[in-house]
């Protein structure tokens, strides 16, 4: 059987360069690599309402947004399928079944899951459906028999808890459902990109972010303000690499060729952090240098974002084309897992 690819977003903003270094970039290269059978990619709005309860336009109106980012970076609707997740009614049904082969301590113990309750600062009221929310991803993923979920660091957890889910299925019924593995950035940097500030990863929640769509002024403007290393005072300080914000950002998005346009003074990234170290390189130049970088990386996506911004009803038939596709695919498994749980009685 061939690979399947199964991956998406939660439409709670514009998408932004970690997810561009964590998993967009990645998904394009697969794409066109050919290795793969099929490829979907979910806009998850009914998992970005489980925390955005009260703010149904804000999931509504990113959906778009969301398919925007995705087309302007290369994801091809002729060889992906680009799908809305509320519509695809299946999977509501496929994650009340799986909901009886999970407990509620497994969930609490879900690094992700602890780790984003902290970070809304629900404490005692989360909703349930966010605290469930790994189990409605397993049946994102085991509705498509995907084998393959690109994804950043952060969602380890949450591939551990579906592979738990099918092989708990799979002994009880019947081989159904297909063991997913997660696909990490090959680059240790891309694995979870920090925000802006230095803080937190880079996410739509917090807003420390360099949007996919932002104008070449507000990256300037965002790389000129980031957090580096508060020791380095002075250009003639030595400074520090870890927890380095600009740093990161250069082990995640430059190449050599960057070092030949903007910096040829320099042999490449290895020679730029010794200096750095070192003492006698300032902030503002190696910032200027991954400006140059960034803006390089993120022009044409900037414009092709345009030109698909002047036709917003094709993009809804990008979307609505897609969701039909993947509800039959859905539909189909959805068969498969109740003749195998002996609820098919007619
Ligand atoms: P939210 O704050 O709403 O959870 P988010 O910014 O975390 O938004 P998601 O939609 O949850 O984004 O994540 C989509 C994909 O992007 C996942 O595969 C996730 O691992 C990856 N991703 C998100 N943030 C980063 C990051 N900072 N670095 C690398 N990968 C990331
Ligand atoms: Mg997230």
């Amino acid at each position: 059987m061939g690979k399947i690819i199964l991956t998406g977003d939660r439409p709670t903003g514009r998408l932004h360069i970690g997810h561009y270094a964590g998993s967009l970039k990645r998904r394009v290269e697969l794409q066109n690599s050919g290795e793969y059978e099929k490829t979907y990619i979910m806009i998850a709005d009914a998992q970005a309402l489980t925390d955005n309860a009260d703010n149904p336009e804000k999931v509504r109106q990113n959906i778009i947004e969301v398919a925007l980012d995705y087309l302007a970076c290369g994801l091809d609707p002729e060889k992906s399928t680009l799908f809305i997740q509320s519509q695809i009614s299946e999977l509501c049904e496929l994650t009340f079944y799986y909901m009886d082969l999970v407990t509620v301590s497994r969930l609490q113990r879900n690094p992700t899951v602890k780790a984003e309750i902290q970070m809304r600062n629900f404490e005692t009221s989360i909703p349930v459906g966010f605290f469930t929310y790994p189990i409605s991803q397993a049946a994102d993923i085991t509705a498509f028999k995907a084998t393959t979920v690109p994804v950043g660091e952060d969602q380890l957890p949450m591939i551990e808890q579906t592979r738990e889910i099918v092989r708990k299925f799979n002994t009880v019924y019947d081989e159904v459902l297909v063991e997913p593995d997660a696909l990490l950035p090959e680059n240790q940097a891309c694995m979870r990109l920090p925000g802006t500030d230095g803080k937190a990863k880079m996410s739509k929640s917090i807003g420390n972010c360099i949007y996919l769509s932002d104008s070449a002024d507000e990256v300037r403007k965002k790389v000129m303000g980031m957090y580096t290393d508060p020791l380095h005072l002075q250009v003639s300080d030595p400074g520090h690499l870890e927890g380095n914000t600009v740093f990161i950002y250069l082990d995640a998005f430059c190449r050599q060729e960057h070092f030949e346009r903007y910096l040829p003074e320099y042999a490449g990234l290895d020679e730029l952090k010794a200096h750095y170290q070192r003492g006698g390189l300032g902030d503002v130049k190696v910032k200027k240098f991954l400006n140059n970088v960034l803006q390089e990386e993120l022009e044409p996506v900037r414009s092709r974002r345009k030109e698909y911004e002047k036709d917003i009803p094709a993009i809804y038939d990008i979307l609505k084309k897609g969701s039909g596709e993947a509800r039959e695919v859905a539909a189909q498994t959805l068969s498969d897992v109740k003749r195998a749980m002996k609820i098919n009685y007619f």
